[in-house]
């Protein structure tokens, strides 16, 4: 200022103070996305990475309001609840620039289809299979049967299997539970035996016995009725002898009884 000078002026230059103020970033210069996506088991930064920020800015996050903690780290999220509790906010600052102030961003995880959902619930098993406890057939990883104590009817159960997962309970899954139909079908009465059977006496008739599943203790065929044998006697012997005046007597006796 000391050296300026113009024909038409008088330039006196006295001292004072230039200010300069801070610039504003650009709008434009900053595009900030969140992270949305259904739930994969990973961890996701909050922010998209291909958010926009103003050339050599620095970008801070954090995930308290008041006195924030700014970290140069984004917060990362994993599952549904995770990515519904995570607030964060991001703090641009650059050289002789207002620094500049997100509002609140939260990530989208949402629920997704567990990858081994068992599609076809339905399973086939003997009638030895009495219990939820007793069907062999495995289910997929991590699922399990709700009640194993549960006894299975002959013929059409409704049964629950349950995902039990580590990541289970927190809402990452649309459906955890799937119902099964349990078909158990009926004793084939392969192992049967006798009972009831009582033999005759002379005087008292018998039975032949029932046949029955050992398995299901049902009766598969009835017995019959083995009559009497009727007394087998001897040839006797004459326990009386007889005398002139009277009869003797012959006992016979039955050889059985
Ligand atoms: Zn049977
Ligand atoms: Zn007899």
């Amino acid at each position: 200022m000391d050296s300026y000078t113009n024909k038409n002026y008088n330039i006196k230059a006295t001292s004072g103070t230039l200010t300069i103020n801070p610039a504003t970033f650009d709008k434009d210069s900053i595009k900030i996305t969140a992270y949305s996506g259904p739930y994969d088991g990973s961890e996701h930064p909050v922010i998209n990475e291909n958010s926009v920020y103003p050339d050599d800015s620095k970008v801070e996050y954090s995930t308290e309001t008041g006195t924030p903690n700014w970290n140069t780290t984004c917060p990362k999220v994993k599952n549904v609840s995770d990515s519904k509790k995570t607030k964060v906010w991001i703090r641009i600052s650059k050289d002789n620039y207002e620094p500049w102030l997100s509002g609140e961003i939260q990530a989208i995880i949402s629920p997704t289809q567990i990858e081994n959902l068992p599609l076809n619930p339905q399973i086939s098993v003997p009638w030895t299979c009495k219990k939820v406890a007793d069907i062999t057939t495995k289910l997929p990883t991590n699922w399990n049967w709700q009640d194993s104590s549960k006894d299975l009817q002959i013929g059409s159960n409704s049964v629950i299997a349950v995902y039990t997962g580590s990541d289970a309970g927190k809402g990452n899954y649309v459906k955890e539970s799937v119902k099964f139909e349990i078909t158990r079908s009926k004793c084939t009465h392969e192992h049967t035996a006798g009972r009831y059977y009582s033999s005759p006496s002379c005087t008292s008739s018998g039975y032949s016995g029932d046949t029955y599943c050992t398995d299901c203790d049902k009766t598969i065929s009835y017995g019959h009725i083995i009559p009497a044998y009727e007394h087998d006697y001897d040839n006797g012997v004459i326990t009386t002898e007889p005398t002139v005046e009277t009869d003797g007597i012959i006992t016979y006796t039955c050889k059985r009884c």
